[in-house]
Parts: C-alpha cells; sequence; structure tokens
C-alpha cells in the first residue's frame, strides 16, 4: 500500500524521510492504509510556503468575493464526494456511518458559511469610532492574521479540522493542517479537494504526522503566528507553552466533563433521549459530551431505569452495518484507558448499572457497551475527569443551588445543560453556569452560527460563529489627524 502523501505549497509530496503509520480500522483492528509521517523538515517547507503565500502571494489582498468564490468551491468538492469520505470517516475513526455523513454535511456548510462571512466582513468595511474630538477621525479595521498552524483531534477527524481551516482561509490567512495520527485520511481527502479548486498554492498545507514529530515543531516554528489546537489539556499545555516562546497568538480547544442538570419536573423520556444523545454519540469521543448527569432526588430512580433499559438497547457494532448507532472506540490506547475508567469507577464506590464491558458478540474491534454508573461519588476519578468513552455518570441533588455547585465544581467548563419544565428556572440555572456553551431542554445540537469553546481548562478563544472568524484577524486602528488643524504642544502653528 503506497502511503498517502503530503500537501505542500500546491503539491502532493512523499515526507522527507520517506517513513509512514499505519491506519488501523478499529471495528476489525486490521491495517487498511499507510500515512505519510511527516516531521521537522516537511513541517519547515510548509510553514515556508504559507509564509511566502501570506507575505507575497497575494492570498490576504484578495478581495473577499474571490476568497468566498474558492471556499463555495472546497464546499462543493465536499458534497460532490461527501458518501465517500463518510466511509473513509468510519474505517479510520468508527463511527457510524450516519453519523459520519452528519459530519461530511456539517464540513461543507462550514465553508458555505464562512464565505458568506467573508463577504460580509468586506462589505461592512472598517468600523467607525467617535474619539470626542471631532480633528481626528478614526477607524477599526480587521486584517488575516497571518500563518496558522492547526493541530486537531481524531474525534471529528475533517469536521475539526473544517472549523479551522474555513475561517482562516476566509479571513484571508494562509494555514498548515496537522491532523491526529489516528485518524488522518480524511484529511488528506481536503486536500485533494483543495488541490482541484482555485485556491493559490501554499496557502493551505497539509502534514501528516505524529504529535511529538510533527505537531511539536510545527507548535515552535518561529514564522508561524497563530497555533489553533483542539486536543487534550496535557498537549494543549505544550502548545501553549511554545507558544509563549515567541508570543505567539493561541486557540485552544480541549476538553471537558459536562453536567445535565435534570429537574424531577422534565419529562423523563425526554431526558433520557438527550441524556443518550449526549453520551452514545460518537462512541462518547465529544469534548462537549454528557459525562455528568445530575438528576433531582425525586426523579432519579425513574430517569435511572429507564436510561439503563434504553442503554442496553443501543446496537453496538461495525459503523458501516445497517442500524448501528454505537461503533467502536477510536484505537487500542484509548479502548484500554475507557476500559481502565470503567475499573477504576467501580473500585472507587459507583454503582455500575449497565455495560462496562466489551459486547459478547464482538471478538475483534475496540467496542465497549454503552455504559451507566449511578450513585458517583462526588469525589471520584470518574466523576471529575474525562473518560472520553460511552460511560455517563449519574448521581442525585436535592436543591437548585446544590445542583448549580456541584455543576460548577470542575476544572472544566466547556459545556452544560438544564432541563426543567419551568423556564425561568431554566435561564437561572443556564446565567449560573461557568461554561461556555449552555444547553436548555436538550444536550449537544451545534450550530456552525453560534460560538464554540469553554471556560476554564476547556480552553482559550472561540470557534465557529462570528468569533470563529474574528480569531483569525488582527485588529488594527488607523487614526487620522485633520491636516488642516493645529496640534501645537511644542510648536506653536505646527
Ligand atoms: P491529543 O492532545 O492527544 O492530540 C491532539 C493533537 O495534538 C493531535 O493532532 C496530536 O498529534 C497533537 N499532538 C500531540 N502531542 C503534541 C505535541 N507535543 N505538540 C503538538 N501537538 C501534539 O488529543 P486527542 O486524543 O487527539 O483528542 C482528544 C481530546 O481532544 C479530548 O480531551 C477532547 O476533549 C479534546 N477535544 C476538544 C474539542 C473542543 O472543541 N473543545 C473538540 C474535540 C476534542
Amino acid at each position: 500500500m503506497e502511503p498517502t502523501p503530503l500537501y505542500i505549497d500546491g503539491a502532493f509530496v512523499a515526507p522527507v524521510s520517506g517513513a509512514s503509520f499505519e491506519a488501523i480500522d478499529p471495528a476489525t483492528e486490521e491495517v487498511f492504509a499507510h500515512v505519510g509521517a511527516g516531521a521537522a523538515a516537511d513541517i519547515d517547507a510548509a510553514v515556508r510556503a504559507a509564509r511566502r503565500a501570506f507575505d507575497t502571494g497575494g492570498w490576504p489582498a484578495t478581495p473577499a468575493t474571490e476568497r468566498a468564490r474558492i471556499l463555495r468551491q472546497i464546499a462543493e468538492g465536499i458534497r460532490a464526494r461527501a458518501d465517500e469520505i463518510a466511509l473513509i470517516e468510519v474505517r479510520d475513526n468508527g463511527k457510524p456511518l450516519p453519523e459520519a455523513k452528519w459530519d461530511v454535511g456539517d464540513a461543507a456548510f462550514c465553508f458555505d458559511y464562512y464565505a458568506d462571512m467573508a463577504e460580509a466582513f468586506e462589505a461592512k468595511g472598517d468600523t467607525a469610532v467617535d474619539v470626542g474630538d471631532a480633528r481626528f477621525d478614526a477607524s477599526i479595521r480587521r486584517e488575516p492574521l497571518g500563518v496558522v498552524g492547526a493541530i486537531t483531534p481524531w474525534n471529528y477527524p475533517l469536521l475539526m479540522a473544517v472549523w479551522k481551516v474555513a475561517p482562516a482561509l476566509a479571513a484571508g490567512c494562509s494555514i498548515v493542517l496537522k491532523p491526529s495520527e489516528l485518524c488522518s485520511l480524511s484529511c488528506v481527502e481536503l486536500a485533494r479537494i483543495i488541490d482541484a479548486t482555485d485556491l493559490p498554492k501554499g496557502v493551505f498545507n497539509l502534514v501528516t504526522g505524529t504529535g511529538p514529530d510533527a505537531g511539536a515543531p510545527l507548535s515552535e516554528h518561529p514564522m508561524v503566528d497563530k497555533v489553533a489546537f483542539t486536543g487534550s489539556v496535557p498537549t494543549g499545555s505544550k502548545v501553549m507553552t511554545a507558544a509563549a516562546r515567541d508570543i505567539r497568538t493561541v486557540s485552544l480547544e480541549l476538553g471537558g466533563k459536562s453536567p445535565f442538570i435534570v429537574f424531577a419536573d422534565s419529562d423523563i423520556e425526554k431526558a433520557v433521549e438527550w441524556i443518550m444523545f449526549g453520551i452514545f454519540w460518537n462512541q462518547g469521543q465529544v469534548c462537549s459530551a454528557t459525562s455528568r448527569v445530575l438528576v433531582e432526588r425525586a426523579a432519579y430512580a425513574p430517569l435511572l431505569d429507564r436510561l439503563a433499559e434504553e442503554a442496553r438497547k443501543i446496537t453496538v457494532g461495525r459503523g458501516t452495518d445497517e442500524g448501528i448507532l454505537l461503533g467502536p472506540i477510536v484505537s487500542k490506547g484509548q479502548y484500554d484507558k475507557v476500559m481502565a475508567a470503567i475499573a477504576r469507577g467501580t473500585k472507587d464506590g459507583a454503582r455500575l448499572v449497565t455495560g462496562g464491558a466489551r459486547p459478547q458478540h464482538l471478538n475483534h474491534g475496540y467496542f465497549v457497551e454503552p455504559t451507566v454508573f449511578a450513585d458517583v461519588p462526588a469525589g471520584a476519578w470518574i466523576w471529575k475527569e474525562e473518560i472520553f468513552g460511552p460511560v455517563v455518570c449519574v448521581a442525585p441533588f436535592d436543591t437548585e443551588g446544590d445542583a448549580i455547585r456541584e455543576a460548577n465544581d470542575s476544572r472544566y467548563g466547556l459545556a452544560a445543560a438544564v432541563m426543567s419544565d419551568d423556564l425561568d428556572r431554566c435561564e437561572r440555572v443556564a446565567g449560573a453556569m461557568r461554561a461556555g456553551i449552555v444547553w436548555v431542554n436538550c444536550s449537544q445540537p451545534t450550530f456552525a452560527q453560534l460560538p464554540w469553546g469553554g471556560y476554564k481548562a476547556s480552553g482559550i478563544g472561540r470557534e465557529l460563529g462570528e468569533a470563529g472568524y474574528l480569531a483569525f484577524t488582527e485588529t488594527k486602528q488607523i487614526t487620522r489627524f485633520d491636516k488642516d488643524e493645529t496640534w501645537g504642544w511644542y510648536i506653536k502653528g505646527a
């Protein structure tokens, strides 16, 4: 099998070292592709290409209508190959095919959305500011930020990359993308799609490779103006440390341990549906996953019964098989971590209500049953730390104040959800949550039009929405003094 190439300066190339690594289908544990293993020399070539494209290639000064036209070409290219890319994503990541199709559709939409935004910002022009002195005419301008290094995770391999690539290109930046070594293939397809558009060479570059060999040199490269990172807290910290050395901008989208507060006046069926959507979608490998559920004591037992009953009905299997709702965990390493977390939960005194093992009918693949823990002690490791698997922790609460305190008692602050028939109470709780995303009477629906990101250790900055576009711009003030006026502080008449 020929390894997939890197994409540097408008050309598909092999890594300088000629090295590659294996892509493993998590449903079968079989190697199905080889991926080019880029390293420091490839990153350097890609960053230099992006630097040239930005500094002298004309992309930042390209009219927004032209940038938007090319972004729409990319959206169209994704749509034209949507089924094929979704199948690649399933093979690489394991997720059920309908979920992969959803991701690919979202990726195409994201390019269209930021194409519109580029045009809207250019049409709006500079923002005039009244500085309170009629001799001055001041305005604020947004300019493309520069060369972006994007480092992305494996849970939504294409979509997490697109959340960075689309707004960065829309804003006039050039970019070097380094996807996760666990799932690189859909990003290689993105490079092929981009190659077929009119995007000037060097504006988009792809270097596949491992974190230490390719991610680290990208985050440390002195010619990179901004590193946009999505991944774990420890790696995010390394990226930020590297950025501090040269005073580089970073955005960090990190982990979470997101609470869902269910009041007893809620419709239990709806609560169970949203909890399941929150923790079993994508095998629970979602940064904002509904991993801690707090249920008002009066509804606790009936909700747990229904949740366990429905969790047991979930069809687990290969993502391409008809009717599958839960695929395998992405890799052996992640599978082992999830299993270790489950063992730890039981040891720490949580009650295993259902799941916790490999499904009996599946001998191969990194499959884990949908797992529900109840009566989870607040100090337990599984209550505090991100498991990144189909494992939900449930605990009771007595008062609204207790629920808010317990929900906020986390080093993370990515998302939170609240469910109640009493909408005033929902608004109160939503306002009290220390989280960047709060869902009311639902959990997880995500829209490109809304800002995405976390408080506390869940990250810095926002992706998506207008914030996600502005994150790839610099802000410039231009202050003009009336040439016919006199300043006259030192020299009268000057
Ligand atoms: P990870 O930190 O292991 O890897 C993320 C990326 O960083 C990969 O591309 C990896 O190769 C690279 N990397 C690893 N070491 C590096 C280094 N020293 N320098 C530079 N880059 C390096 O995370 P993961 O396991 O791929 O993803 C799971 C994590 O991502 C979870 O914690 C999850 O919550 C988080 N996540 C967050 C969001 C969000 O929007 N907040 C979205 C998806 C995933």
